[in-house]
């Protein structure tokens, strides 16, 4: 059977608030479950973390939790009736004078002071993902005087973004650091950054990640225009985070739609060439919030973002308030398995031409050269403290499983979001040095991941025990008897 490489995200939530909704979602090949802290209480957050761990401990999988901090998203505040209709052509107002819960067709109030300070006149506002686009006529004290461009139904709480980005918001608010608590408290394996604007804001939140006591791997999401104007700050960003998400939806206002492939394509290349994850996300499966099937549309956007190498695609609405949340996770699953068969999913550009500046980096892409050349190489296995070592191995395309043998539980789950990598407990510790292989060997027989006659290349470090240690890679066969 041909084990997915590609990991599957999807975001919990009100359609998928039970033991039992979450027990069938890692059956139908959940890897990473997103805790969305822009919705739901921490009580809430809580019990769905415990489910997903019991869940995953009931089928014997490693299922990764995720964080993903609200940031400072600009929101509109309630409506009298709930919603209004904007007419295209009519005067709409964004004000901080007027009462909070009280917006009309007219006016509404706005969660951001220094919008006033940010915006200009001709400057384009979208509201809703850009399903409302407004024109500024006039910047006064203490409100956006705007033309509707786009009419339609605005409801409450919906976001506002410009297009060409810049609006001055600050990374981290005050929700955001109690979040990190919340989080940290739930041991979750990743923690996402809502609207980086470049590296600091990643350092900066890595402190107050590790200052509540996690060691979660940080995941920058990329939804500022100005985070992919220019490469250096794009790669800024990537460089602080363990990983990276193109965040399409806020991305895709700010840029512009006809601008988003290009950039996709560009942030996954970027991510992997510099040994970091990268997720594609939003409106991957958006038809299946109310269909049991995808799109043909949507079939090919998940795929090409496989093909991309993308480490992980992520469903959002579709899993957390969907009506067919299991069936969204399934139809990803497989997508992305049939994308794989693709020969270029597997086939490498090796870095010819590059130099590498660790020793575990050295030892993972000489591992992969050595895997996708050497044939009847069945399994790469890389005895693994942080994990950093898979993470490496698995920037290069192959058709090779990559095992992660780890004695650290956090470890092993967070290589579940990690393309082509599969974990294993295993403590080298119980071993002396030269049974060591053996002892591997014995482990992937027993779990009918290889036979004999199979070659296997192992990589570990001298010391067993440290981190970025590895410094070895041997090729061993699987004994006939
Ligand atoms: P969000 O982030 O779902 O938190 O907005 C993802 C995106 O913007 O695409
Ligand atoms: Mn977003």
């Amino acid at each position: 059977m041909t084990v997915r490489r590609t990991k599957v995200v999807a975001t919990l939530g009100p359609a998928t608030d039970s033991l039992e909704q979450i027990e069938a979602l890692v059956a139908a090949g959940l890897d990473v479950a997103r805790l969305n802290f822009s919705h739901g209480t921490a009580e809430e957050h809580a019990r769905r973390a415990a489910w997903v761990r019991q869940a995953a401990e009931r089928q014997q999988r490693y299922v990764a939790l995720m964080g993903d901090l609200q940031g400072p998203k600009i929101r509109i505040s309630r409506f009298q009736q709930g919603k209004v209709q904007l007419q295209r052509g009519s005067e709409f107002v964004l004000s901080r004078h007027h009462p909070e819960n009280a917006g009309t067709a007219a006016i509404v109030w706005v969660d951001y002071p220094q919008l006033i300070d940010d915006c200009r006149v001709g400057d384009e506002l979208l509201l809703d993902d850009g399903r409302i686009v407004l024109r500024v006529t006039a910047v006064e004290d203490g409100q956006v005087r705007t033309q509707v461009e786009e009419g339609g139904e605005l409801s409450d709480r919906k976001g506002v973004n410009r297009r060409g980005g810049g609006l001055s918001a600050p990374t981290l608010t005050d929700k955001d650091r109690a979040d990190i608590r919340v989080a940290a408290e739930l041991g979750v394996e990743f923690v996402a950054v809502s609207f980086v604007r470049q590296g600091s804001d990643i350092d900066a939140t890595r402190q107050l990640v590790r200052a509540a006591g996690s060691d979660a791997w940080l995941i920058a999401k990329i939804e500022r225009a100005e985070a992919v104007a220019n490469d250096d700050t794009l790669n800024d960003i990537i460089a602080a985070s363990d990983g990276v998400m193109v965040a399409r939806g806020d991305l895709g206002v700010e840029v512009g739609d006809a601008e988003l492939v290009g950039i996709q394509k560009r942030i996954i290349q970027h991510a992997r060439t510099l040994n970091k994850l990268v997720i594609t996300a939003t409106q991957m499966m958006e038809s299946m919030i109310a269909s049991p099937i995808p799109t043909r549309a949507e079939v090919s956007d998940v795929a090409n973002a496989v093909l991309d190498h993308t480490d992980a695609v992520m469903l959002s609405a579709e899993t957390a308030s969907g009506r067919f949340p299991i069936e969204a996770v399934r139809a990803m699953a497989r997508v992305c398995l049939g994308a794989e068969r693709h020969p270029i999913s597997s086939r490498s550009h090796h870095r010819l031409g590059e130099v590498f500046s660790r020793r575990d980096e050295t030892i993972a892409l000489a591992a992969m050269y050595a895997a996708n050349h050497y044939p009847g190489v069945k399994a790469i296995v890389s005895l693994t403290e942080s994990g950093h070592t898979p993470l490496i191995m698995s920037r290069i395309r192959s058709a090779v499983p990559i095992f992660a043998f780890s004695r650290h539980a956090g470890t092993r789950c967070r290589m579940a979001m990690v393309r082509g990598v599969r974990a294993v407990a295993f403590d080298p510790h119980q071993y002396e040095a030269a049974e060591l292989p053996w002892a591997v060997l014995d482990c992937l027989m027993q779990r009918h991941d290889v036979e004999p006659g199979d070659a296997i290349i192992l990589t570990h470090g001298d010391s067993r025990a440290e981190s970025g240690g590895t410094n070895s890679l041997t090729i061993w066969s699987v004994p006939e008897a």
